[in-house]
């Protein structure tokens, strides 16, 4: 073989050759590899023998490597580095995979052998962890539908092919509601608002093609207008078509197509056994079940509205104070919100970015790593795809443990957000394979680069998936490191960022630029302050939303969306001048495909154990108690998906979360 993708690594930690890989060889290792992949299957379902766990589940386990090579070059540099030969290319090869994907699923033979192990499986002598990975393979499989035939099989085809075309029309409707609404703005209409929102308003006129500044629809464009505007009439107007997304009538309204997608799904979760798509979805999260996830919203809403409730008569004495005698309403929030972020929390964050410097928050994330786990960073030098990306060989007592790779800059080439993924992940199975981590993030660059406050966290975040990949130490490739369920993955990430916050380390690593000062103790107090402001609304926003999606996917599927919405709003009590996050014609989490349906519940999941595990250090000794940072890697970091993740948390905590540090961390606790 000649394709670089495709033959042996012997580059250094067995890294991708990157600087020997052209776009061009891309397409013909993808039809390589799948045909690879391909056969490997075929010859698993149809093997003579008798099912073993070794012919069918290990055999499966090893299969795909040279799938799985082609795939992690590629999704890095397509995500990371694009350019329109790599965007053709990732348009040709979705469908190929999903196609490729679902042939698996659908494999009646391997699917009966998976079975056979699966009803013997008390004799076949396997360790906890195999156990583990022949339930999670069964599971999948019978998920997918492997388990139905004739007419059904048929019916789930359907169903699965219109709930993809509907997700894809609702998204493109919420696109063209969000394109075609503008309202323009005359100089005098950019009273109050600051220079980035009003370059960003010039900008978005430029787009338009109209003469002068403009309000969108985008997030980035609305919210600082309706923060900033002191044009109560104009921040009407802007609010009434934010929220009406998707609602508008004639060709994109989403409406209806929420509601022949709510049916589908109840459909489908039926024909497959479950009593509500609820009930299917919440079986593989920690959550379990759709009363638990209620139990924990609620817990939070009832703190959430009374903290709303005082802010409102807050921020209507300072409306009326303005001369505005009216009730307090949606589009007034944000702007009084603002005036009083400002005088009770004014961050200048001019003032605090020279202190945040991305060479010393990299240090700061692996000294934590080092005071914690024990880790140790060393700057290599290795061929990698883009100059902007840095690697470091992380080692423990010697031992070679991963290779970190952090690609930080902001690129036009590059997807926004940050993220993290593993090029390779642990497994010792078939054979041992050290991961290879990268965090890529979105940082502006500069001599030396600053991050905002936000920034710090997001580096932060993406560092703590990065342990969760380069500690996991387990046997099977697909339960290791982030391997685990969608309500529990954000808890490694969104833990880590309380190290962030601990004074020692920013007085340690958050030295000014020039001077090299470290921050002064009062700037620190106004950054940590500053993290719990306005928490009422915020939350009240997010669990109404969050409750709307659960109401939706249990019993029977509503025929009209927008009564019951309205319906579990005035349930709960909404607060009269807080919106949801996402109503239901724009709530893309939900209907623009599955991922977060019935799942909205999940970052809030993850805030609570996150949360109340920092607790747990700092109930012992401290952010770097040594036993409670062993524990933490033991049952956790370590354990991949390898067992439930509320087992994994109880044997952490030796209790599951309560949502009290939550409360207190959010500013919300009584
Ligand atoms: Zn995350």
């Amino acid at each position: 073989m000649t394709n670089p993708i495709l033959n042996d690594w012997t580059t250094p930690f067995e890294l991708a050759p990157f600087d020997a890989i052209s776009d061009a060889d891309f397409a013909p290792a993808l039809e390589t590899a799948l045909a690879a992949h391909k056969a490997e299957i075929a010859a698993i379902a149809s093997n003579p023998d008798p099912a073993s766990f070794a012919n069918t589940v290990e055999a499966l386990e090893a299969a795909g490597e040279a799938l799985d090579k082609v795939l992690s070059v590629f999704f890095t540099v397509s995500g990371a580095d694009s350019n329109p030969d790599r965007e053709a290319l990732q348009r040709e090869f979705s469908p190929k995979l999903a196609v490729h994907f679902s042939d698996i699923s659908s494999n009646k033979a391997l699917f009966r052998r998976v079975a056979d192990l699966w009803a013997g499986k008390d004799e076949l002598g396997l360790t906890d962890e195999q156990a583990r990975v022949l339930m999670l393979t069964h599971r999948g499989l019978v998920r997918a539908g492997a388990a139905l035939e004739g007419a059904e099989e048929a019916r789930m085809k359907e169903i699965k092919s219109r709930l993809a075309t509907l997700g894809t029309e609702f998204t493109q409707n919420l696109l063209a509601d969000e394109r075609d609404w503008y309202m323009e703005l005359t100089d005098a209409d950019l009273e109050g608002l600051p220079k980035f929102a009003v370059d960003a308003a010039q900008a978005a006129g430029q787009e338009k093609g109209v003469a002068g500044p403009v309000v969108t629809l985008s997030r980035s464009i609305i919210v600082p207008f309706l923060q900033f505007s002191p044009r109560r009439d104009l921040r009407e107007k802007a609010y009434a078509a934010w929220t009406a997304r998707g609602a508008n009538g004639g060709k994109t309204d989403n409406r209806a197509i929420a509601a022949e997608i709510l049916a589908l799904r109840q459909e489908r979760a039926e024909l497959l056994g479950y009593e509500s798509f609820a009930d299917y979805k919440l079986e593989t999260e920690m959550a379990k079940s759709p009363d638990k996830v209620r139990d924990l919203l609620m817990a939070v809403w009832g703190p959430a509205k009374a903290r709303a409730d005082a802010d409102a008569e807050v921020l209507s004495q300072m409306m009326h104070d303005d001369g505005v005698n009216a009730s307090l309403e949606p589009w007034d929030w944000r702007y009084y919100a603002e005036k009083r972020r400002k005088a009770e929390h004014d961050l200048d964050e001019a003032a605090l970015k020279p202190y945040l410097q991305l060479d010393r928050m990299i240090e700061a994330a692996f000294s934590c790593a080092n005071r914690l786990f024990g880790l140790e960073f060393r700057a290599v030098d290795v061929p990698l795809y883009h100059p902007d990306c840095r690697a470091w060989e992380v080692t423990r007592d010697g031992e070679h443990v991963a290779l970190f790779i952090g690609d930080y800059f902001a690129r036009g080439s590059k997807r926004s957000g940050a993220w993290c993924s593993a090029m390779r992940s642990q497994a010792k199975f078939p054979d041992k394979q050290a991961p290879i981590v990268i965090n890529v993030c979105n940082f502006a660059k500069g001599d030396p680069a600053l991050l905002s406050y936000d920034d710090a966290r997001t580096l932060f975040h993406e560092f703590g998936h990065a342990l969760h990949q380069m500690l996991s130490s387990v046997t099977y490739e697909s339960i290791s490191g982030t391997s685990v369920a969608r309500d529990f993955v954000e808890l490694p990430s969104q833990l880590y960022e309380h190290w962030l916050e601990v004074p020692d380390v920013l007085r340690e690593f958050a030295t000014h630029a020039e001077t090299g000062e470290p921050m002064p103790t009062e700037m620190l107090n106004r950054v940590l302050d500053a993290a719990t402001f306005d928490m009422g609304f915020q939350t009240v926003e997010y669990v109404a939303s969050a409750l709307v999606d659960l109401a939706f996917h249990e019993g029977d599927a509503p025929g009209d969306p927008m009564a019951r919405q309205a319906e579990v709003l005035d349930d709960l009590g909404m607060a009269h001048a807080i919106g949801m996050r996402h109503a239901t014609p724009h709530f893309a989490h939900v209907f623009a495909g599955d991922g977060y349906s019935s799942g909205y519940y999940s970052y809030m999941w993850s805030e609570v154990m996150d949360a109340d595990a920092f607790a747990a250090f700092e109930e012992a000794g401290g952010a770097f108690d040594p036993e409670r940072a062993q524990a933490l890697e033991q049952h956790i970091l370590s354990a991949g998906g390898s067992q439930e993740p509320d087992v994994l948390y109880t044997a952490f905590r030796g209790r599951l979360p309560g949502v009290e540090a939550l409360l207190k961390g959010r500013g919300l606790a009584a």
